[in-house]
């Protein structure tokens, strides 16, 4: 029978027990005996869930109380300076309040620290902290989790592998915080801590130790390229028996193959779910000991596999290497799918057919079971049966009514180039646009979403319910959306928003209205520390039965002279944001959802809006890990964005709004959408992000966000006058908008209103009215 790994498992637990702990315990509910408490408890269950379903390699060191990279810099003492205070008492205990320092910034007793910067773990919705280093960096075994957790697990009767996030990618996934080096070069330092970890869980007895090196199946600078093998070799010196994998994802090792195979480690794991064309050049070129996991369930992604698909990929490895070099395994950590399909029980929001193509965590690992069951010497007739099972549902999927609308396809295949262009060119729409909108120098506006108060949600909780009617739910909405108006009239604002009450969140709101979508009860992932997300399942062909914003868009409207910015949410946010359906390409959904957008947009153009903003804050971070595929995607989420945006009037004016942006390595693409007034994230970068729309010379109007709104600070007049002086000096003052950095829906009445308020000034004082 063959051999099966898992990588990784969820760690906030199935009912997200881990984030009601955190979350009790940073706000003094609970105590740290309770939090450890919890933390073990899920580890306990998560062991036991993966001894029962029989897989055979089951991971420790997989939890963690907020994020594997943090426990990585805690394991090699890469201590930042600014925690060195708290760092100075090594007991075990503050050990965890040194952690939470670290991930969330500490403000306490006269010491006031910052929290250690999060960005995107690779093309995932995950966050991590990233590792500083400086120069003189120093590494020494500091945190003992990895050995502690081992230990765990065996006192409960599981022998486990531990996991870790190997040298060379933590290296590359940290910053230097000063300059004058590279901290590639830091390895040398780095390692000794890395092989006193081998050496301590050697004595353990220790089977097997995981390195994710994810970075081995990335575009690889040629320095890193060569410290594989000589890192390697130390950690396999220091292994002794204990054997060692290396595990890629999320890409295929393409052309780092030659030091992949010649790295001297016992197993190689491969994501066949992102680049299963690799199998092929490995399986050729592999050398005779080295054992291959092969990663044919997919773990970023809610689908059943497709069994036959995966035995094709295992046969052909069978053939070439045999069974005994043949693991089983998930593509990649189950950290990015939710727990438990057998939660889901509301057949309204996730209908039974749809929830027969689904599988999460637990379910995934039953599949990778089953999989090296049916490639077993014995004849298990359970098994085959659901072998048979499954070739019903994926058949089923194949032809589903509720998925294939023949409509949708025939007009995403019918889409011309005159589809995704205005009727005019840029200059000529903005002369049209002055005229029928009549805006000042330096308009201002906000980005769409006014505070969701715990009213406004505790509104849509009773609706949901059943304890309100939906006539009262609506009635308590428009009145919030006539003040947030009123107000916004007051103040002085040029181009209004109706505020987003009615909305639960910028995508979900959309898929409740489309067709093709599905909702889960439960499937929440993780997306930093205690944060949780919960995509919905985008399952089928999109269409758009009814009008989705123009009720709301247009009440505002009705009570006001001002032009009211209609609020969409685009076809690549709205995609990636999602649970994609993985049976046809992702540029041909994007453009299903863009036709329904589009057509929304026309609706709204239609019920007298003038102004539409089609926010794609994730644009940036659905770009492909290898250059190679960049292009191409770029070109189609252009394009699709285009085609939401270019059945209007000259005269109506789009917008489009983007946060979290490094833009420089796409503004040419930014440019290419040709919104008219695009707003973006610029204040915590001191409008330095501005400097690649200045380099490009970007054609069309800028938002640069002003202020801040992930803080309660309420930002002065001045400082942003003074961020708007930076902004005229690189571009003309006549593109300029003023606005904040982002939606406010997170944000207290009293500190939005006191912002705007100075804002707006702001913007006065710069026409030279007051
Ligand atoms: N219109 C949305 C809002 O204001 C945009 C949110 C976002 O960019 N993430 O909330
Ligand atoms: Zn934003």
């Amino acid at each position: 029978m063959l051999f099966t790994n898992n990588l990784g498992y969820p760690r906030i637990g199935a009912q997200r027990e881990l984030k009601k702990a955190s979350e009790a315990f940073w706000s003094g509910k609970i105590t740290r005996k309770e939090l450890l408490d919890a933390g073990l408890k899920i580890r306990a269950t998560n062991w036991k869930i993966q001894k029962e379903i029989g897989i055979d390699l089951i991971p420790s060191n997989d939890f963690s109380f907020y994020d594997q990279v943090l426990d990585t810099t805690l394991m090699v003492g890469a201590i930042p300076a600014r925690y060195h205070g708290l760092a100075a008492n090594k007991s075990s205990e503050h050990e965890l309040d040194l952690y939470f320092a670290m991930a969330r910034g500490f403000q306490h007793e006269g010491i006031d620290v910052t929290a250690m910067e999060m960005t995107k773990w690779f093309d995932t919705n995950y966050h991590y902290l990233v590792p500083e280093f400086t120069k003189n960096q120093q590494f020494s075994l500091f945190s003992e989790k990895i050995i502690n957790e081992y230990y765990e697990a065996k006192q409960l009767g599981v022998d486990t592998k531990p996991v870790l996030i190997g040298p060379i990618t933590y290296l590359l996934l940290g910053k230097e915080k000063e300059a004058g080096f590279d901290r590639l070069d830091l390895i040398e330092a780095l390692l000794p801590v890395y092989e006193e970890v081998i050496g301590r869980l050697r004595k353990y007895g220790v089977k097997w130790i995981q390195f994710d090196e994810p970075f081995l199946a990335l575009d690889l600078p040629d320095k890193a390229r060569k410290l594989y093998q000589q890192v390697y070799k130390r950690l396999a010196k220091s292994a002794g028996d204990t054997k060692l994998l290396i595990a890629t994802y999320f890409e295929g090792v393409n052309d780092n193959l030659e030091v992949a195979l010649s790295l001297p480690i016992n197993a190689l794991h491969l994501d066949l779910v992102r680049a299963a064309n690799q199998l092929e050049a490995v399986l050729d070129n592999i050398p005779n000991e080295l054992i291959l996991s092969l990663g044919v369930v997919d773990g970023r992604n809610i689908w059943k596999n497709d069994y036959e698909r995966s035995l094709t990929l295992i046969d052909k490895a069978i053939r070439k290497i045999g069974k005994e070099r043949i693991w089983i395994a998930p593509s990649c950590s189950l950290l990015h799918v939710p727990c438990d399909l057998a939660y889901e029980d509301n057949e309204e929001t996730l209908p039974l057919e749809v929830k027969d193509w689904l599988a999460f965590a637990k379910q995934k690992l039953e599949e990778v079971k089953d999989l090296a069951l049916l490639r077993s010497e014995y004849e298990d007739t359970a098994v085959l049966q659901r072998f048979k099972d499954n070739k019903v549902s994926q058949n089923r999927r194949k032809t589903s009514a509720l998925i294939h609308h023949q409509e949708v396809k025939d007009r995403v295949n019918a889409i011309s180039d005159k589809d995704t262009n205005r009727r005019s060119v840029f200059a000529e729409r903005k002369a049209k646009q002055l005229e029928t909108l009549n805006l000042p120098l330096y308009p201002t506006t906000t980005i769409g979403s006014f505070p969701q108060t715990k009213e406004v949600r505790g509104w849509r909780a009773k609706f949901k319910k059943g304890e309100i009617t939906i006539d009262e739910y609506e009635n308590l909405i428009r009145a919030e959306t006539k003040e947030a108006i009123a107000w916004q009239e007051q103040v002085g604002l040029d181009v209004l928003v109706h505020g987003e009450f009615e909305r639960n969140d910028m995508v979900e709101y959309f898929g409740e209205q489309l067709q093709g979508y599905a909702f889960t009860k439960n499937g929440w992932v993780q997306s930093y520390g205690s944060r949780c997300v919960k995509p919905p399942v985008l399952f089928g062909d999109v269409s758009r039965p009814k009008d989705m914003t123009v009720y709301w868009t247009s009440y505002a409207q009705s009570i006001t002279r001002l032009p009211v910015k209609g609020m969409l949410t685009g076809p690549v946010t709205i995609l990636q944001w999602s649970f994609v359906r993985d049976d046809q390409p992702r540029w041909q959904t994007a453009f299903q959802i863009a036709l329904a957008i589009r057509d929304e947009v026309l609706a709204l153009e239609h019920a007298g809006i003038k102004i539409i903003q089609i926010d794609e804050p994730a644009i940036r971070e659905g770009l492909p890990l290898r250059q190679k595929d960049q292009r191409d995607y770029l070109n189609w989420a252009v394009k699709a964005f285009r085609l939401t945006a270019a059945g209007v009037e000259d005269d109506t004016q789009i917008h489009t709004h983007m946060c979290y942006s490094e833009f420089n390595d796409i503004i040419s693409d930014i440019a290419a959408m040709d919104a008219d007034v695009i707003t973006i994230e610029t204040s915590r970068s001191q409008m330095e992000l501005l400097d690649a729309f200045a380099n490009f010379n970007y054609p069309n109007d800028i938002g640069p966000g002003v202020y801040d709104i992930h803080s309660p600070r309420i930002p002065s007049k001045e400082e942003m006058i003074s961020l708007m002086d930076k902004a005229s000096a690189v571009i003309n003052p006549k593109q300029l908008w003023v606005n904040p950095d982002c939606g406010l829906k997170t944000r207290a009445w009293p500190e939005t209103k006191a912002a705007l308020e100075a804002m707006v000034d702001a913007a006065k004082t710069l026409r030279g009215v007051i």
